[in-house]
């Protein structure tokens, strides 16, 4: 059986805004990038959450990383950091590894 990947969704810890979709890594009303609390949920509509092919070839089960020195927020498929260019490989710490859903995977960009 194929194994499908479902887009999660996030709540804003500082806006309070609710079920931003896991494509994004920042709040689309604040703007505010997401922290390593953040725990991902499934949505209500799981069926239409369920990604296409061509959208989950966008996405990775790379868990986004922070920056030690410059704490910027990257993309698991970014391997220097985009604020200081700093190795991804001295990065002590990891983003959104809490998440336990199953079929989720974080998106690419
Ligand atoms: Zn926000
Ligand atoms: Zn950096």
């Amino acid at each position: 059986m194929e194994s499908k990947r479902i887009e999660g969704l996030w709540d804003c810890a500082y806006c309070g805004n609710t079920g931003i979709k896991a494509r994004y890594g920042e709040c689309q009303q604040c703007g505010s990038p997401r922290g390593p609390e953040t725990r991902f949920y499934l949505p209500d509509d799981l069926q239409g959450a369920v990604l296409t092919k061509e959208e989950a070839a966008k996405t990775t089960n790379e868990p986004d990383w922070m920056c030690s020195y410059c704490s910027t927020y990257n993309r698991s498929d970014a391997t220097v950091c985009k604020g200081c260019g700093a190795l991804k490989k001295e990065a002590d710490g990891n983003y959104g590894t809490r998440h336990k859903l199953t079929g989720f995977s974080f998106w690419k960009k």
